[in-house]
C-alpha cells in the first residue's frame, strides 16, 4: 500500500496537473485536446514514460501510455477523456480556465468531468514507476478526445482503428465512485452497466391551410401534440437487470426511508410504479432515479413547427432522447416506437435515426470489483459498496463492445452536497477539493497495486 507520507507528497502534484490541465482549454467543439495530451505527454516522458499520440483528425489528441507487465495476470486499461463541455464565464464566481486554488478546491471546467480522474490515473502510473512496482500484467493509461460529443473522435475511433492500443481484459474510467451519504455511511458506487441511447428525429406532416378555419386543413402540429403525448405517457415493461437488482438490494438495507418501498419493490418489479409514486413523495429525485433505471425510457426533447400566426403548418418536427436497458437494442426500440404511433397515421410521420449507442453492462462478480471493495473498506470500513447503472453514456461503451469489463470509478468523498457535485458537473463553478484528489489517488493505486501484483 502506498504510504502517507507519500501521500502527502503527492499532494501539491496533484494540483499543480489538474491546475495546468484546466488552463489547456479543451472545449468541445473543437475539442483541440491534443495540447492536454502533448502536455501529459511531457510529464510522462520525464519520468520514462513512452507515450503515443494519436490524432483522429488534425488537433484531435489522444494520449497512450504502458508499463508492461509479466503477463501473468490480465491487464487493466486506465480510461478518461480529456475534452470538457463549454462554460459560460459570465455564470461562473472565477474564470473557467484559469485554475483557480480557493478554500482547499480547485477550481475550473473538468475539475470534476474529468481532468481531476486524468490527473489521478496519471499520478497512479508515475507512482508505480517511481516504486519500481514489479506488474504482473501491463497496465495501459489512455486519455481520449471527444467523449462529450459521443466519443466516435476518441475512445471510439481507437477501438475501431487500433484496438490491440487500448485493449485490456479491465477498464476503470468515469461514471461511479462518488460516495453517496446514507444513513451517516457513505454508499460508493461502481458503474457496472449503462443504458443505451436512441435520439432520433419525427417529422409530422399535414397540409397548410388558413389560420381561421382548422377544419379545412390538416395541421402537423396537432399531429406532432399526438406523437409527444403517446410517447411520453408510455410505460414500459419493467426489466430489473442484474446491476440494478443489487444496486437497490444494497440500498434497501441502508436507507431505511426507502427500505420499505425498496423491499417491495425487488420482491415485484411489476408492481414499482405505486411503490415509487409512495416514494416520491419524500425523496423525488431518488424516486424518478430508480424509474428510470427500471426501464425503456423515451422523452421529447426539442421541437419546432409553423411559420407565421396565421398559416396551418404542415410540417413540425420533434426530437426525442430515447434510452434502453442492457439486455434491449436501440432497433427494437425503434420498432417498438413505431408500433406505438400506429393509430397517429405512420404514413404521415416520417423518422430520423441521429444517434444510436447500445447499452452494456459488465459482470460485478469479479477480482477487480472485490479489490475495489477491499480497498473502500480499508479506508473506510463502515461504507457500502454497490453496482450501479448510469442512465447516461460514457465511453466504456466501446471497451464493453471490445469484451472488456468496464467500471465507472472515480473515488470521491462528499465533501461538498452531493447535490452541488452533481450540479458542478457541466455546471457552474464546477470543483474538486484537493483533499478528493488525494483520497482518488490512494484508493486507485491500492486496488491496482492489489490487482496488478
Ligand atoms: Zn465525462
Amino acid at each position: 500500500m502506498v504510504n502517507a507520507q507519500l501521500l502527502e507528497e503527492t499532494r501539491g502534484e496533484v494540483t499543480s496537473l489538474l491546475r495546468d490541465l484546466i488552463r489547456i482549454d479543451t472545449t468541445n467543439p473543437p475539442g483541440n485536446e491534443i495540447e492536454a495530451a502533448k502536455y501529459l505527454a511531457k510529464t510522462l516522458e520525464k519520468e520514462g514514460f513512452l507515450c503515443e499520440l494519436l490524432e483522429s483528425k488534425p488537433g484531435r489528441g489522444n494520449i497512450i501510455t504502458r508499463i508492461r507487465g509479466r503477463g501473468e495476470k490480465p491487464s487493466l486499461l486506465l480510461l478518461s477523456h480529456l475534452d470538457v463541455v463549454a462554460a459560460n464565464p459570465k455564470e461562473w464566481n472565477m474564470n473557467p480556465f484559469a485554475g483557480t486554488v480557493k478554500d482547499g478546491f480547485v477550481y475550473g471546467r473538468g475539475a470534476l468531468d474529468m481532468k481531476s480522474m486524468t490527473v489521478v490515473e496519471v499520478m497512479v502510473m508515475k507512482l508505480l514507476k517511481r516504486q519500481h512496482v514489479e506488474l504482473k500484467g501491463d497496465m495501459i493509461l489512455a486519455a481520449t478526445a471527444d467523449e462529450e460529443k459521443g466519443g466516435e473522435k476518441g475512445a471510439g475511433w481507437l477501438a475501431r482503428n487500433c484496438p490491440e492500443k487500448i485493449w485490456a481484459d479491465y477498464v476503470i474510467n468515469e461514471g461511479g465512485g462518488l460516495a453517496v451519504p446514507v444513513n451517516g455511511k457513505n454508499m460508493y458506487t461502481v458503474q457496472t452497466a449503462e443504458k443505451g441511447i436512441l435520439w432520433f428525429k419525427v417529422k409530422a406532416k399535414g397540409t397548410p391551410g388558413h389560420g381561421s378555419i382548422p377544419r379545412a386543413a390538416d395541421n402537423a402540429i396537432v399531429r406532432m401534440n399526438n406523437v409527444v403525448r403517446k410517447l411520453e405517457t408510455y410505460r414500459s415493461k419493467i426489466y430489473l437487470i442484474p446491476t440494478v437488482k443489487q444496486f437497490l438490494t444494497e440500498m434497501a438495507k441502508e436507507y431505511k426511508a426507502a427500505t420499505k418501498t425498496l423491499t417491495k419493490l425487488l420482491e415485484d418489479p411489476a408492481a414499482a410504479d405505486p411503490a415509487l409514486d409512495a416514494l416520491a413523495k419524500k425523496d423525488r429525485v431518488l424516486a424518478e432515479e430508480i424509474r428510470a433505471k427500471l426501464r425503456m425510457t423515451v422523452t421529447p426533447t426539442m421541437i419546432h413547427g409553423g411559420v407565421k400566426e396565421n398559416i396551418i403548418p404542415s410540417e413540425c418536427e420533434a426530437v426525442f432522447d430515447c434510452r434502453v436497458l442492457p439486455g434491449q437494442t436501440t432497433a427494437d426500440a425503434m420498432d417498438k416506437i413505431k408500433s406505438l404511433l400506429k393509430k397517429v397515421g405512420l404514413e404521415k410521420l416520417e423518422f430520423e435515426i441521429i444517434q444510436a449507442n447500445e447499452p452494456s453492462e459488465s459482470p460485478f462478480d469479479t477480482v477487480l470489483y472485490r479489490n475495489i471493495v477491499t480497498a473502500l473498506r480499508k479506508i473506510e470500513p463502515d461504507c457500502v459498496v454497490a453496482p450501479d447503472m448510469l442512465t447516461g453514456g460514457t465511453d466504456s461503451r466501446f471497451l464493453r463492445k471490445l469484451g472488456a469489463v468496464c467500471y465507472g470509478f472515480q473515488p470521491m468523498r462528499s465533501d461538498m452536497p452531493y447535490g452541488e457535485i452533481k450540479s458542478g458537473i457541466h455546471g457552474v463553478d464546477e470543483r474538486i477539493s484537493i483533499d478528493n484528489l488525494v483520497f482518488g489517488t490512494s484508493v486507485l493505486y491500492t486496488v491496482v497495486e492489489r490487482f496488478m501484483t
